[in-house]
């Protein structure tokens, strides 16, 4: 029945052009929805609460005193939507890193997120891992300029760990690198001295004192040292 057939055929275009319109604004709404909830006053979200997975025994045997007295700010290079359950899945489960690489996460929201255990050196900047704590940002901004939520939050949390630790340099991560790493992006490297400078901070590589910090007046008797794995002992 031909004239059945068209009816039928006409009745399937728009349901097919009806759902392609709602898979389009479920799309858009995916990638420019806002946060789940208000992000309100700073806070550092734990890893239990973003559901961190367990670093690798070898890492907790660090754990120890660490003296941190650099900064060190990268970039994600990832989408701003990712976070910090898709970089320590990189890190562990791709570049056989004992936990995630960095300290701490700021998503492309301005929301913190707890990394690497404070107690034991990052896997975030190659050969220079003693003493510097790493901070990365979600996003890639060698292509994006980055949001000032996310700046804002950044500034706060170094404010936070300057009151723990006897913080002097703030650097990007292609300072301790020249020419092997534009991370943390063209676009957002250069903010970072003025950073530096509202928190009263040096700006650049030159407090790297490694490769291992002096050890405090409290600290105890050296430990003997973790068998990281080759490729964590060398990260980024
Ligand atoms: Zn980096």
């Amino acid at each position: 029945m031909p004239a059945q057939q068209r009816r039928f055929s006409r009745s399937s275009l728009k349901w097919l052009a009806a759902l392609t319109t709602v898979g389009l604004l479920m799309g858009l709404y995916y990638f420019f929805r806002p946060p789940l909830v208000p992000l309100g006053p700073p806070t550092v979200i734990s890893r239990l609460e973003w559901g961190a997975q367990a670093p690798d025994p070898r890492l907790q045997s660090e754990a120890g005193p660490e003296v941190f007295n650099t900064i060190v700010i990268h970039h994600s290079a990832m989408q701003l939507y990712e976070g910090p359950r898709d970089i320590q899945y990189t890190h562990m489960h791709q570049r056989g890193f004992l936990d995630i690489g960095y300290h701490f996460v700021i998503d492309g929201w301005g929301r913190i997120y707890e990394g690497r255990s404070l107690a034991v050196h990052g896997a975030h900047v190659k050969e220079h891992n003693a003493g510097t704590l790493g901070i990365v940002l979600m996003g890639n901004y060698e292509e994006i300029v980055p949001a000032a939520e996310p700046l804002a939050r950044l500034k706060w949390l170094i404010r936070e760990l300057m009151q723990r630790y006897p913080i002097t340099h703030l650097a990007g991560h292609r300072d301790f690198l020249p020419g092997q790493t534009v991370c943390p992006g063209k676009n957002l490297e250069p903010l970072l001295p003025q950073l530096a400078a509202d928190l009263g901070l040096q700006f650049g590589a030159g407090g790297y004192s490694g490769p291992e910090p002096a050890a405090g007046p409290t600290a105890s008797p050296a430990v003997s040292p973790p068998s990281l794995s080759a490729s964590e002992a060398s990260s980024r």
